[in-house]
């Protein structure tokens, strides 16, 4: 049964779509069978991993709305090792029509449930908003939500919010929704202001913050422009280990065992 664990932080800009793909990745290059799943109307992590959307007939929208089926719509992707549910264009109207739709914030769980048995991972990069769509996936994430929170002056700005957010799903849609982790992103070890923005988020969620940590990198901002993961971009760079250590740490945590010979491929 696959692990389903949703990106989100509705503030814009901190690390999900990165994370998601390089995360996603890496489980990928370990020899899990990964999916994911882009909830974003900006299609970034579509365009990250090299895919064309105007060249795509269907995606994310087709399958929540229910035109489109899950077999006919996964992208396999060989050379990265992942599997992409990709965005497309209709996806911007998706907030818009959900919202006739009978279960309108269960539909992607209803679609993500049956591909369980086919993965290890789905992970999920939700949009920068709190609204139908990311309320989707976090009714989907049923392995958790990663928050990734940039190492930035006022980074807990809005954290009180995504977490009220997540109460208020635990009491009416969704009671067993939990935090997998926060992860800090953009870190700079030369700046106080990154160890103290460290201390602050541990504060605020002990006992959550991933051990591994994402250092700003000029690579990893780099990388999607090339349509490449970090791990085929500049797989020696200090992001590239960063996200290594992430995948290590999550997949001990998730008690899978990292086979090393699957590690390069
Ligand atoms: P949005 O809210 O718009 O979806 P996001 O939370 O998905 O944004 P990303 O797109 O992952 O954030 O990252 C925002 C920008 O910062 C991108 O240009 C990305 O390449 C860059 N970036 C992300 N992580 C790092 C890092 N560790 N070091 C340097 N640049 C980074
Ligand atoms: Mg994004």
């Amino acid at each position: 049964m696959a692990k389903i664990y949703t990106v989100v932080n509705q503030k814009g800009g901190v690390g999900k779509t990165t994370t998601s793909i390089n995360l996603g990745a890496k489980l990928g290059e370990f020899g899990l069978r990964v999916l994911i799943v882009d909830l974003d109307p900006q299609a970034n992590a579509t365009a990250s991993l090299g895919v064309e959307r105007h060249k795509l007939n269907a995606g994310t929208y087709e399958l929540i709305i229910g035109t489109g089926k899950a077999s006919e719509i996964i992208l396999h992707h060989a050379r990265y090792k992942i599997s992409l549910i990709p965005s497309t264009v209709n996806l911007s109207g998706a907030e818009i029509e959900l919202i006739d739709l009978s279960d309108r914030e269960k539909r992607l769980q209803k679609v993500l449930d049956p591909l369980r048995e086919d993965y290890d991972y789905i992970i999920i990069d939700c949009p920068p908003s709190l609204g139908l769509l990311t309320l989707n996936g976090l009714i989907a994430a049923r392995d958790g939500v990663i928050i990734p929170v940039q190492c930035e002056y006022l980074a807990l700005e809005g954290l009180g919010q995504l977490t009220q957010t997540l109460q208020r799903i635990r009491q009416n849609l969704f009671p067993e929704l939990t935090i997998r982790g926060v992860l800090l992103t953009m870190f700079d070890g030369r700046t106080n202001l990154s160890a103290d923005v460290r201390a602050e988020v541990q504060k605020f969620f002990p006992n959550l913050v991933f051990e591994a940590f994402i250092p700003r990198s000029v690579r990893l901002a780099e990388a999607p422009s090339f349509g490449m993961p970090i791990s085929v971009y500049a797989p020696e760079s200090t992001g590239a280990k960063a996200y290594d250590a992430l995948a290590r740490e999550l997949m001990i945590g998730d008690g899978f065992e990292i086979d090393l010979e699957n590690k390069h491929g």
